[in-house]
């Protein structure tokens, strides 16, 4: 037997920048044109972040003349799908792309997941960037590379880690983002408070309705602090091998489980609200986490006017009987189960994870589960 190594240790920096600031296009633009990262670039959107914004980052491109495309799908978790990557894909290859072209993810994180995979996958992968326009984007899904479509049978399970070339977040943007996809994207700036930062979870305390209500100068704050969370995280984890970057997953596990349930009619970050409802009441139980800090979370969560239960139609098909069942075995069919449980995140106070035997998870079994989903049910 001959054996011949192909050695592929390699150090590639592929840092890049997240800007946060007005008038971003002009930023863009002007980045583009003085350090072009492709011959041509698709602008990739749904159809109506593409009427909002689209045309006029179009223009904007077109006046400094660089060559932009459009390409767009109907808005929402629907177009997450392998068709719609095709067919962005393909409309791609008939506009004359090539290799050392880029990709514009403009829009929510649906469109930040799609056009992120499109460029993974496009010709083996070429530069994008990011601009996103929903709050859970820019305080979470724009960040950290994860790019993915949904299947049948799960959600995300098509996918690659594929970083931008940079990040460019305008909070003017979110003016035209109807109020509860503000409070959805909330959801996940509250989570990073939870898991890393009490600076930040008490300043949501503070001022998270102000925030709501389009005060920009306070979101920016607390939005700085999120964007730090997130990327410190991954900056120490990026692919999720020590286990680190799991910690943003605190309150998915259940969350997953119940938008999947419900058809996805469930958004994101209501899900995974209810699923850190679960959780903090499961860490309670197991006697992880005190009683003060339980209430605190949930305070914030009800201040902010996240429901406290999910809705009772919903409740009834979804938590009882064999609804339960198929729920269960949906999250303890979750990637992070072992046989009879699964791995949670699980807060031991606010801003804080800790480790357990070395994981930042535990395992929590189909009962501490049955009482988690206890606290949810309306
Ligand atoms: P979305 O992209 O569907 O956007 C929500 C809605 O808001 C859409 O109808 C969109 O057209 C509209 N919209 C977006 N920006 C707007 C604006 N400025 N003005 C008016 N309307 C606007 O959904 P989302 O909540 O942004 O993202 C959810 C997706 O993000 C899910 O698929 C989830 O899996 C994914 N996600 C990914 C990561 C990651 O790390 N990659 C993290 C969290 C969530």
């Amino acid at each position: 037997m001959k054996t011949l190594t192909i050695k592929l240790r390699q150090s590639v920096d592929r840092s890049y920048p997240i800007f946060l600031g007005q008038g971003i296009f002009g930023r863009l633009v002007r980045d583009l044109k003085e350090k072009p990262l492709g011959r041509k670039y698709a602008v990739i959107s749904d159809r109506r972040v593409m009427g909002l914004y689209g045309e006029k980052l179009l223009a904007e491109l077109c006046m400094q003349g660089i060559d932009a495309c459009a390409f767009y799908f109907a808005e929402g978790e629907a177009s997450k799908r392998a068709a719609v990557w095709l067919g962005v894909s393909q409309g791609m290859l008939e506009q004359g792309f090539e290799r050392g072209d880029c990709v514009i993810a403009l829009g929510g994180g649906v469109v930040g997941d799609l056009a992120g995979f499109v460029a993974a996958t496009f010709m083996r992968g070429i530069p994008w960037l990011q601009v996103p326009t929903s709050l859970l984007a820019m305080a979470d899904a724009s960040i950290g590379g994860k790019v993915a479509i949904d299947l049948a049978s799960g959600k995300n399970l098509l996918g690659a880690f594929w970083q931008p070339g940079a990040v460019y977040i305008d909070l003017d943007l979110l003016k035209t983002l109807p109020s509860a996809h503000r409070l959805n994207g909330m959801a996940e700036m509250v989570k990073s408070g939870l898991v890393r930062d009490p600076e930040l979870f008490a300043l949501l305390e503070r001022n998270g309705r102000e925030m709501l209500a389009g005060n920009t100068s306070r979101l920016q704050q607390a939005m700085m602090r999120s964007l730090w969370v997130k990327a410190r995280v991954v900056e120490k984890d990026e692919r999720e091998i020590s286990g680190e970057r799991k910690i943003l997953n605190y309150g998915h596990t259940i969350g997953h489980g119940l938008e999947a349930v419900s058809g996805y009619r469930l958004l994101h970050g209501f899900a995974v609200a209810l699923g850190m409802r679960a959780a903090a009441r499961i860490a309670r139980e197991m006697g992880i986490l005190s009683e003060r800090d339980r209430s605190r979370q949930n305070k914030l969560l009800d201040r902010l006017g996240f429901p406290q239960t999910l809705p009772r139609k919903m409740s009834r098909k979804i938590l009882s009987g064999s609804g339960q069942t198929r729920l269960l075995k949906l999250i303890l069919k979750d990637k992070k189960a072992r046989a009879g449980s699964v791995e949670m995140v699980l807060l031991c106070g606010i801003g804080r994870v800790q480790k357990h035997r070395g994981q930042w998870t535990v395992p929590v079994d189909e009962q501490m589960l049955r009482l988690g989903l206890e606290e949810i049910s309306g």
